[in-house]
């Protein structure tokens, strides 16, 4: 599926259809990985803002720069837990692994979003959400979202 967005709003609109979309039939035995990856500036966070509003969390989304993890509580749902996670300044794969990131994909509890999915292509988990961002204009993305695409697919 792709999809065109000529402002932010309607990114963030997105992401919260989608976290609605995951709360109503989303995975019922295990965790939901979503790889995040495309341009700089292509609205990844701000996706996010708008799943996590979708997802019933009230706390901002912010770009993680120092941090490489957050944790956000889910509240009302089969979910408990949001991850972010942004791989940017990631250099070393060890570095999400000694974030527990082993665990974290195999609980059913989690809700994964990972910016910059394609550093970390190899810890992927097998059902994997892939959205891919791309900057088109100044207030112009495309967003293209695989169906629990394999890691494979990612390029
Ligand atoms: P990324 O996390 O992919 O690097 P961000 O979401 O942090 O990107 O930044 C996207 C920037 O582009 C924000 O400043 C946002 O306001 C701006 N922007 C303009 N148009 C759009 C759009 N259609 N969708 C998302 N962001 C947009
Ligand atoms: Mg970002």
């Amino acid at each position: 599926m792709m999809i065109i967005t000529l402002s932010p709003a309607e990114t963030k609109r997105l992401g919260e259809s989608l976290a609605k979309d995951i709360l109503e039939k989303g995975p019922e035995k295990r965790a939901l990985v979503i790889g995040l990856i495309g341009d700089l500036g292509g609205g990844k966070t701000t996706f996010l803002q708008g799943f996590a509003k979708g997802l019933g969390i009230r706390n901002r989304i912010l770009s993680p720069t120092y941090l490489i993890m957050k944790r956000l509580m889910i509240h009302e749902s089969r979910f408990t837990n949001f991850y972010h996670i942004d791989c940017y300044r990631i250099k070393d794969v060890k570095e999400i692994l000694n974030l527990g990131f082993a665990d974290m994909v195999e609980n059913p509890e989690n809700i994964i979003a990972i910016e910059w999915a394609d550093r970390i292509k190899k810890m992927l988990p097998k059902h994997c959400l892939i959205l891919r961002f791309k900057f088109l204009d100044k207030n112009k993305r495309m967003v293209r979202i695989t169906d629990y695409s394999l890691v494979d697919n990612i390029t």
